[in-house]
């Protein structure tokens, strides 16, 4: 064991089941270990890394305004924060306003006070979510989270949760229970097993929460930011949502998160805010971010990057045995895998030959490749995640 895996576990709570691979540095979807050992990197940090490593713009965007200002409290006018807001707005095509935190649960946490709010009048404050949701792991989100093994330790905990297994039983509750006030959901979940819902009973229910004055509030904190192959996954779903919550990729790997509304008069100052949230810094990283990858899109490389590695997951699901289907939409994607044992036996052979991969619930191996991986990389990933598998075979 070398030094820095001891020091890591006499000094980090223990709260993930740590890889020991030590990464140094990272180009593009490549990343690098201490031994100078290349990886391909189908994970960008769970999401995180939307331009890969070492993006030259992202780079001087952020050194740029480091030597300006990192930080300035939102107590001032910070430029880049209205900046980014108005992309945002202007990407999306919805009519709203935007509040900046840290974190994917902090957007989901900024998502529930709104709901809260805007219930208020009519006595209502419950909200629905699904079953293999992910919302968050703070005291309220982790309650959103649809999965019983998430409430296991951390009681007592906010009411007003309910949970239903799929979009037709969310409808069927909050029919008949009036102190329903939204129902939150992730388009293509994530940690839930890379599933997309089917567009038809999303459609049906913005009919419905539309009818009933019930907020639809879409989870995009894995799903945004172009993972879907459009800016949101709401765009692609064609629906319009009342409150939208982003992170992960927003700021390719500076901490941020967002969330969106068109509840636009909901919050007076001091109902709600953020110390870090919104910064100079997070949010010229952002702009940077989006700029990038909205001209990716408009060149029409994402799209063409998304269908080979969709034809590559194809090809794969029908060559081996132990792969049962392809799920997930654009670059937020899964295999089927027959049982956990072999999941984890692939994920480890893939390490073995050098590709980062993921673990989603529902025996899911998961990919979430940098939004601008490059069709080298996509060849190289999956000549190795071949080779892993047929070690396996
Ligand atoms: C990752 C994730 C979160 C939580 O984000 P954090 O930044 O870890 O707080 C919430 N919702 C979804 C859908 C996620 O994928």
């Amino acid at each position: 064991m070398d030094n820095l895996e001891k020091l890591d576990k006499e000094y980090i709570l223990n709260t993930y089941s740590r890889d020991y691979t030590h990464f140094v540095y990272g180009n593009g979807s490549r990343i690098y270990t201490n031994n100078n050992i290349e990886y391909i990197d189908f994970t960008s940090g769970i999401g995180v890394n939307s331009l890969g490593h070492n993006n030259k713009k992202l780079i001087n965007a952020i050194n740029t305004q480091a030597s300006k200002l990192i930080h300035l409290s939102n107590l001032f006018l910070i430029e880049s924060q209205v900046k980014l807001a108005k992309k945002m707005v202007d990407l999306s095509l919805y009519k709203m306003k935007v509040f900046f935190c840290n974190s994917g649960l902090e957007a989901n946490e900024c998502a529930i006070k709104i709901a809260r709010k805007y219930g208020k009048n009519s006595s209502r404050f419950k909200i629905i979510t699904l079953k293999n949701s992910f919302h968050g792991r703070s005291i309220a989100t982790l309650k959103a989270c649809g999965q019983d093994k998430m409430h296991k330790h951390f009681s007592p905990f906010p009411d007003g949760f309910l949970y239903a297994s799929n979009v037709s039983e969310a409808i069927k509750i909050a029919k008949n229970d009036k102190e329903v006030v939204g129902i939150l959901l992730e388009l293509i979940q994530g940690e839930g097993g890379v599933y997309a819902i089917p567009k038809d009973s999303i459609l049906e229910l913005e009919q419905f929460c539309r009818q009933n004055d019930v907020l639809l509030m879409i989870d995009e904190v894995q799903s945004g930011i172009y993972r879907s192959g459009e800016f949101l996954a709401s765009n692609l779903y064609n629906i319009s949502p009342d409150v939208i919550s982003i992170a992960k990729g927003l700021a390719g790997g500076i901490p941020i998160g967002a969330t969106m509304t068109n509840k636009v008069d909901i919050f007076s100052p001091s109902d709600h805010g953020s110390t870090f949230g919104g910064n100079p810094l997070s949010t010229s990283a952002a702009i940077c971010v989006l700029d990038t990858l909205e001209s990716y899109k408009k060149s029409n490389k994402l799209k063409e990057n998304i269908d080979i590695f969709n034809d590559k997951l194809e090809y794969i699901a029908n060559k081996y045995d132990f792969i049962k289907e392809v799920s997930g939409i654009g670059f937020m994607r899964g295999l089927k895998i027959i049982n956990d044992e072999t999941l984890s036996k692939i994920i480890n052979k893939a390490r073995d030959n050098h590709l980062l991969l993921l673990k989603s619930g529902n025996s899911t191996l998961r990919f979430l490749p940098a939004i601008n991986i490059t069709k080298d990389e996509i060849y190289e990933g999956f000549y190795r995640l071949s080779k892993a598998l047929d070690s396996l075979k």
